[in-house]
């Protein structure tokens, strides 16, 4: 195995991306050293017993104290809250680096707390799952998913590299673009589907005329694809509506016209502007499958369930 790329890492939050992060460390060795942090105990405690790390408390501060590269992955509405408890014991010289689905806000929550001498690099790896906590990581969850960096004006490109290279050895490829413009294109990419899952998976919670269990029964015909997405972690999803608020609006506006004008198509029966768009869609997914980003099996590979008997 090659040289640890750093000394000491420490993770700051060991949810399903702290946990992913700390077990591609630990199988690719990129580091001497693993400090878990967590908020709570409990946490703490199932990370400890996973075998995640080398060192574990619930005192962020003491795990960064001379870490080389410091990773927070937390909810971003907690990103200044953690900024401030670990800035006084960050290492001068050490990389500190984010997770976070939304950019603009994490750097205007963390930049202000930064020591001089930290370089201070946000990221998103554009990889997950519908799982939280400890338990739901994996090592493979970067493997050829893209991780986004948005440095600020004056990083210093040894830093970069040096991280990108990190991210590179997790597994994953790398783009770097600004704040704003990754939070523009997440919104379409991401923030919208989730917002769209949840939507609908709460219409049909609400309806009357079909029951839940004829929803549930008849999932397969589409609505549980929905339900992935509507099962991602509440506080999460809740921050990022709330901190990436403008470019979803933005998005949501151009979706709802969209939407409004595919229900003319609907009410006037204008069957050649229905086929036209969902050939074009169907498009998009076979890019999709030729980007490495979705496999090509059908029914996107589901082993299928034994069917239940009826009675
Ligand atoms: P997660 O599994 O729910 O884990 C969250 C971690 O943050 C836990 O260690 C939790 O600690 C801690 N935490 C929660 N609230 C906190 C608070 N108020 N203050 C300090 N720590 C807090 O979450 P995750 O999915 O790993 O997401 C972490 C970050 O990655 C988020 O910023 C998210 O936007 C980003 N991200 C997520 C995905 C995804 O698909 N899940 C993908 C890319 C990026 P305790 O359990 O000890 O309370």
């Amino acid at each position: 195995m090659s040289e640890p790329l750093f000394e000491k890492i420490a993770l700051v939050g060991i949810g399903l991306i702290g946990s992913s992060l700390a077990r591609a460390v630990r199988q690719n060795g990129l580091a001497g050293h693993i400090a878990i942090s967590t908020r709570s105990a409990d946490t703490l405690r199932r990370a400890e017993e996973l075998g995640l790390g080398d060192t574990y408390t619930t005192d962020a501060a003491q795990a960064v104290r001379d870490a080389d590269l410091v990773i927070v992955s937390v909810p971003v509405g907690a990103s200044e809250a953690v900024a401030k408890q670990i800035a006084p014991a960050l290492k001068k010289g050490a990389i500190l680096t984010d997770v976070g689905s939304t950019k603009t806000s994490v750097i205007a929550q963390m930049q202000p707390h930064v020591p001089q001498g930290v370089h201070f690099i946000p990221g998103h790896p554009l990889a997950g799952t519908e799982n939280s906590g400890p338990d739901a990581g994996f090592a493979d969850l970067f493997q050829n998913r893209w991780c986004i960096f948005t440095p600020l004006p004056g990083t210093d490109p040894a830093a970069l590299e040096k991280l990108s290279q990190f991210w590179r050895r997790c597994g994953a490829n790398i783009d770097t673009m600004d704040a704003d413009h990754h939070d523009m294109t997440l919104a379409i990419v991401s923030h919208l589907p989730h917002i769209i899952a949840y939507n609908i998976v709460g219409t049909a919670d609400d309806l009357e005329t079909v029951t839940k269990s004829e929803v549930i029964k008849y999932s397969a015909s589409g609505f549980r694809d929905f339900t992935r997405l509507a099962a991602s972690d509440p506080t999460m999803w809740r921050d990022v509506c709330l901190h990436n608020k403008d470019a979803i609006l933005e998005m949501l506006a151009r979706f709802s016209e969209d939407l409004a004008s595919l229900q003319r198509a609907i009410r006037w029966g204008d069957g050649e502007k229905l086929f036209e768009l969902f050939t074009r869609t169907r498009a998009v997914r076979r890019s999709i499958i030729e980007a490495g980003q979705e496999v090509d099996a059908p029914n996107f590979g589901r082993q299928e369930i034994a069917q239940p008997v009826s009675t």
